[in-house]
């Protein structure tokens, strides 16, 4: 006999926390036993409670050693279905979040503005898959008053099954671009992937009988973005607000105000005509809509002013996502977290817009682009030679393949990996520059950093 969500559910109830690896279990845990692709965790059930967790769930009968271990059909679709059962029991505003870029920090801006009130509960780092979701959904507990979650994805079909487990009563989508071209099989596979958070929205389901999910669907979106606006319209979403740069109708409109290299930015309440500045930590030009939804949900839901300005001034970029490091000599925007033609195409622009003395781009290839590659990299060559900077320094093979779109329109050098741009910046130092350091987490561009 297998046990049921609820059975699962009722003993969740009493072990709150967790564990898929055994490496780090906690005692009195919930051990779910998760394939990988080199390993079986079934076969680490034992173990689990060794360690001290208090249930194992396995999908493996050959491993049920007594009444500790549940045995199901499936380790990670029972922990899914819990997930899913428990985010139905919640009352409280769910925030979804997925598209192409900018989801980790605008889930963070929204943490930060909304923690100034609420007490929240948001994604950790980056666990925005079908793992990471319901993880995140089961750390939800009675005190929370707000969820804010990433969920990402590389094919069709993911969105949506992440909706069905968090159940978002407040969605957005940042934007929709290139990125993981091959998985969703070119920019309309990116559309209809990320749009089925949109399909969400539309049509949520109904709340549980006696459950407390609170049933309500309330989409943002950035009205600047043609591509979300259409795809919106596309599927009459029931409840809409806009935040962008235009007053019209937008619920929270903003402009920049200054780029050198962090923004400050004006921010209209459009209900009152407020208008407030603020200074934030982050550079990018694109941050900007990032900021406005932070500061749109904080006014839908509520906040005082001075609460928003204190979460978004408050905010520091983590992780390589747009940080700024001033060294001896340099500033460095350190964007090498990732990069897709979409991220590399605002960061290249964003560059040729800051004030800055001298400016110089060190872009390291995009994995992950399939068929696209080639012209995707030539591409983000033609943009940057058509960015007023002083130096260009491109790394990696696919760049290095389409070196002949550099012209002869500036400085441009190209380099087959990092080890050969290292020696070449070591014989020939930069100084007195904004550098924006960008490429695909693969290429590791951080060992570039103590050059500067
Ligand atoms: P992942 O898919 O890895 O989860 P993400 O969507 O969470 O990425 P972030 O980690 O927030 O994105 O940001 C990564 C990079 O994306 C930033 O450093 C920046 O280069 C770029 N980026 C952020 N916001 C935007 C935006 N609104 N438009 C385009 N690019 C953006
Ligand atoms: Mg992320």
């Amino acid at each position: 006999m297998t046990t049921t969500t609820q059975q699962l559910y009722d003993i969740y109830l009493k072990h709150p926390i967790i564990s898929t690896d055994t490496r780090k279990i906690t005692p009195g845990s919930l051990f779910f036993a998760l394939k990988g692709d080199k390993f079986d965790a079934n076969t680490f059930a034992q173990k689990a409670v060794e360690a001290g967790a208090a249930y194992v769930v396995i999908d493996n009968p050959d491993y049920k050693l007594g009444e500790q271990y549940l045995l199901v059909d499936d380790a990670l679709t029972a922990l899914q279905d819990l997930a899913r059962h428990h985010r139905r029991q919640l009352s409280i505003p769910v925030i979804g979040l997925t598209g192409t870029n900018g989801k980790t920090t605008t889930k963070e801006l929204i943490n930060a503005v909304l923690s100034q009130h609420f007490k929240t509960q948001a994604t950790q780092g980056n666990l925005n898959n079908h793992i990471g979701v319901p993880l995140t959904i089961l750390t939800i507990g009675a005190s929370h008053e707000v969820a804010v979650i990433e969920m990402g994805a590389n094919h069709q079909k993911e969105i949506e099954l992440l909706c069905s487990i968090a159940q978002p009563s407040h969605g957005l989508i940042t934007n929709v671009g290139k990125a993981h071209l091959e998985g969703f099989g070119g920019i309309e596979g990116v559309k209809k992937g990320k749009g089925e958070l949109y399909d969400f929205m539309a049509a949520p389901p109904p709340p549980p009988k006696g459950g407390a999910y609170r049933h309500h669907s309330i989409t943002f979106i950035n009205s600047d973005d043609t591509v979300l606006m259409e795809m919106a319209v596309a599927r009459r979403l029931p409840h809409v607000e806009y935040y962008g740069t235009d007053a019209i109708d937008n619920l929270i409109s903003g402009e920049l105000l200054e780029n050198s290299p962090l923004l400050t930015l004006e921010w209209t309440n459009n209900k009152t005509g407020e208008s407030h500045q603020v200074k934030t930590q982050l550079t990018g030009t694109y941050n900007l809509p990032n900021i406005l939804v932070a500061i749109c949900i904080g006014i839908y839901l509520g906040l005082p002013a001075n609460e928003i300005n204190a979460g978004i001034e408050g905010y520091q970029p983590k992780n390589n996502r747009s940080q700024i490091v001033q060294t001896a000599t340099n500033t460095l925007i350190c964007d090498y977290y990732n990069a897709n033609p979409s991220s590399m195409f605002v960061a290249i622009e964003n560059v040729g817009k800051i004030e800055a003395k001298r400016k110089v781009l060190i872009l390291g290839d995009m994995f992950e682009m399939g068929p696209e590659a080639a012209v995707e990299h030539a591409s983000v060559i033609r943009k940057a030679m058509d960015t007023p900077v002083d130096e260009r320094i491109f790394i990696g093979k696919d760049f290095l393949s389409q070196q002949s779109e550099a012209g002869n329109q500036g400085p441009a050098t190209f380099y087959e990996t990092a080890e050969d741009a290292i020696a070449a910046l070591k014989a020939q130092p930069i100084s007195d520059s904004t550098i924006l350091i960008k490429g695909s987490r693969g290429m590791a561009l951080e060992r570039l950093v103590e050059l500067f």
